[in-house]
């Protein structure tokens, strides 16, 4: 199955589950969307973006490669939203081969939810994130990708003073 299918059928796991059971841009004046940053772009998922006013880019990803990425004005058409604005504030975190989802610490200086418990969170929405990337982790290239953000994630993880 290529990479895009599954990332279509990701995003069929995700439907419109949300962090919170009420819009939680309300909690920040959407932080996420209107601070500085870029987005990654899953493999497979490029195509799938095209319907937005995105800029594209390319950064090295650690123990993955050149991955591709996009910018946005702070505004889109939330149906074509990419994946990683989908599943934030939860990342992939791999202990060995198994996947487990966790709070992404990378967004501990904007998004108040990273600095609360996964509890906090809609539990729908942590189990379809779960569910979305583990269907994602089918693919090779897919897990290879998901394992390299693990690590990522990781590098930001030191303790916060
Ligand atoms: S920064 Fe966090 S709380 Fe604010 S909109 Fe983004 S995910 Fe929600
Ligand atoms: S693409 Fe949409 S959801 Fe993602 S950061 Fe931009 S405005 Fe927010």
């Amino acid at each position: 199955m290529s990479a895009e299918k599954l990332i279509k059928e990701a995003l069929e796991i995700m439907g419109d589950a949300s962090p919170l059971n009420f819009d939680c841009g309300t909690l920040c004046e959407r932080a996420c969307c209107v601070g500085e940053g870029y987005m990654m772009v899953f493999p497979g998922e490029i195509n799938l973006l095209k319907n937005n006013n995105y800029m594209f880019g390319s950064k090295d990803l650690i123990s993955y490669g050149r991955i591709q990425t996009v910018t946005c004005d702070g505004t889109c058409n939330r149906d074509y939203r990419p994946l990683s604005c989908r599943i934030y504030p939860l990342a992939p975190k791999f202990i060995g081969e198994e996947l487990f989802v966790r709070l992404d610490v990378r967004g501990r200086p904007t998004c108040p939810l990273c600095h609360k418990s996964m509890s906090s969170l809609n539990p729908e929405f942590i189990e379809k994130v779960k569910k979305a990337l583990t269907h994602l982790a089918k693919d090779e290239d897919l897990l290879r990708f998901l394992k390299a953000i693990s690590n990522h994630v990781d590098m930001f993880a030191v303790p916060f003073i």
